[in-house]
């Protein structure tokens, strides 16, 4: 099978073939050298290119494939939880920040948030206990 994602239609239950770069858009540029290396580590995992879903969610990448093994979405938890970290429109370092919505910025591109809310979002997903933000809440606290 060659190395083709095909994106799920959720209305029709039709495939479209898309290029890395249409799938990119679905978020921010900043994140595009981790869709960039998930992608291709999907494809050595032996992923079949089956796409359903990539958008931005309370501040984190999420990435729906059909089915796949163990490694493979062990891969895409890891890409997930990175986008955590990395500003979604710059690709440097980032965090979550709250502001009516979430998202995850570097200190230049969330000049408007309130450094606050940070802690708010930290409490938050900590009582939420839901998937790579856990890891994500932990990796500040160590910080
Ligand atoms: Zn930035």
């Amino acid at each position: 099978m060659k190395n083709e994602i095909r994106l799920l239609n959720p209305f029709t239950q039709e495939f479209k073939i898309v290029t890395i770069d249409e799938v990119k858009a679905f978020v921010g540029v900043g994140w595009s050298s981790i869709i960039d290396s998930l992608i291709k580590d999907l494809f050595t995992l032996g992923w079949n290119g089956e796409l359903h879903q990539v958008k931005e969610k309370f501040g984190g990448l999420r990435f729906y494939i059909g089915p796949g093994s163990h490694d493979i979405f062990e891969r895409i938890d890891v890409a997930e939880t990175y986008s955590y970290i990395t500003c979604e429109v710059c690709g440097n370092l980032g965090v979550p920040r709250d502001s009516g919505w979430i998202k995850t910025l570097c200190d230049e591109h969330a000049i408007k948030y309130k450094p606050y809310e940070l802690t708010l979002f930290i409490t938050k997903t900590s009582e939420l206990n839901i998937g790579p933000k856990k890891e994500i809440t932990n990796f500040y606290i160590r910080k």
